[in-house]
């Protein structure tokens, strides 16, 4: 089956169509600056990237240009739009509606928007997104895979917050964590790399990107993670603070006569690693300063480091034990000194990590070293797959 997979943003709409029996990418791409003025970056497998500017006033007109390109006679992946046999929208946060991914009716639309409040810069994109690809093919099964799903059978002692139990009640404040789409991807190929059932093994994936959490998978159930109501719980992050004391917030809004909007916009967008460093919140950049000498750089990388670190130590504390770890996503794919420093924590577990087969490792690759009482593997990402692959179970 072809899948269209759409990832819609407030202002961008990542696509990719992808064949679910090859599991190939026939081609993918972006529309940016939706609602501004528009441009189109369009790829087919084994060609160059095109970029053409075109307005696209609503994401409407975005998804129309997406579908032209796919099917232009010259450079598109598909003949007709015939060939899309079903679209699979990647959905932030499910609350405690969604379980897992469903086929999209009006019904759940509606679920959808009721979760609005608790994602409201997110969910309404992705609303657009689905109504937009409804109108343009009224005949292609849809179906919403959410990021939260994964997460969804946490148990109740994981998730509830040390607040009043009545804001549980009335507004459904708890933590549901994100990225659920990769963990639940990750966490299946390592069972599948380490040659052991999915539903007898501890796992813990590292999910090292901008955004970062790490999750605590129980026999194929996601019984933690590091995320909460929002993605900024947690792992210290590109720009997201993580944990802090909400005294500390108050504290520094009183200094700088920030509102409550603000500071948490502070904490989203101006602290993590580029809080911490002044530099940049890329890694690349970040090692490059601490190569230099720059000690705020070093400072950041430790502390980050160690914050991995103690989320890696309490999921193993909450499945008392732990047999594979992964790291995936830009950080956990890529560098090779992270993964490397928070592996060195875990002496005392009996973990080593095999340097000739960490360093420099970009790919899937086990880094533990065969004595090592875990096995660490790096292992890529691929989201959309899995979306499409939850899409192709639904209506396949
Ligand atoms: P993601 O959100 O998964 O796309 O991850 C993006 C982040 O991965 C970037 O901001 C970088 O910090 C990091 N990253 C990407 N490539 C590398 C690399 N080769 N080495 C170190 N960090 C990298």
């Amino acid at each position: 089956m072809n899948v269209l997979v759409i990832n819609c943003g407030s202002s961008s709409l990542k696509y990719q169509v992808i064949n679910s029996d090859t599991k190939e990418v026939l081609a993918k791409g972006l529309c940016e600056r939706i609602g501004i003025d528009g441009r189109l970056v369009y790829q087919k497998a084994g060609l160059d990237k095109e970029i053409t500017d075109l307005p696209m006033p609503t994401h409407t007109e975005a998804v129309k240009f997406v579908l032209d390109a796919l099917t232009n006679e010259k450079t598109g992946a598909l003949k007709s739009l015939e060939e899309i046999d079903a679209v699979g929208h990647r959905i932030v946060h499910g609350g405690e509606k969604f379980k897992s991914s469903v086929v999209i009716t009006d019904d759940v639309i509606k679920a959808v928007e009721e979760c609005n409040d608790l994602a409201p810069l997110h969910n309404p994109a992705n609303i657009i997104g689905i109504n937009a690809c409804r109108e343009l093919m009224p005949n292609v099964p849809m179906v919403g895979v959410f990021d939260t799903a994964f997460h969804a059978n946490m148990p109740q002692k994981a998730y509830m917050y040390g607040v009043p139990y009545k804001y549980y009640e009335n507004y459904k404040v708890r933590r549901y964590g994100f990225h659920g789409t990769s963990h639940s991807f990750v966490s299946k190929r390592a069972a599948e790399l380490a040659g052991k059932p999915y539903d007898n093994l501890k796992t813990i994936v590292c999910h090292l990107g901008n955004g970062a959490s790490v999750s605590a998978v129980l026999n194929g159930v996601s019984v933690d993670t590091s995320m909460g109501l929002s993605p900024l719980e947690g792992l210290i992050m590109g720009t997201r603070s993580g944990d802090i004391d909400p005294s500390a917030i108050e504290f520094i809004a009183k200094k700088e006569g920030m509102d409550l909007s603000k500071a948490v916009n502070m904490l989203n967008k101006e602290s993590g690693m580029l809080g911490l460093t002044e530099i940049s919140s890329d890694f690349r950049d970040i090692s490059a300063a601490m190569e230099k000498g720059d000690e705020k750089a070093k400072v950041a990388l430790d502390t980050y480091c160690y914050r991995v670190a103690k989320y890696v130590g309490a999921y193993v504390a909450a499945m008392n034990g732990v047999d594979v770890i992964a790291f995936t996503a830009g950080i956990g794919e890529n560098d090779d000194f992270i993964r490397r420093n928070v592996m060195k924590y875990f002496g005392y577990l009996g973990i080593t990590i095999d340097d000739s087969k960490n360093d420099n490792c970009h790919e899937e690759r086990k880094i533990s070293t065969d004595d090592s009482k875990v096995e660490v593997y790096v292992i890529p990402t691929n989201e959309e797959l899995a979306i499409a692959e939850d899409t192709v179970a639904l209506v396949g």
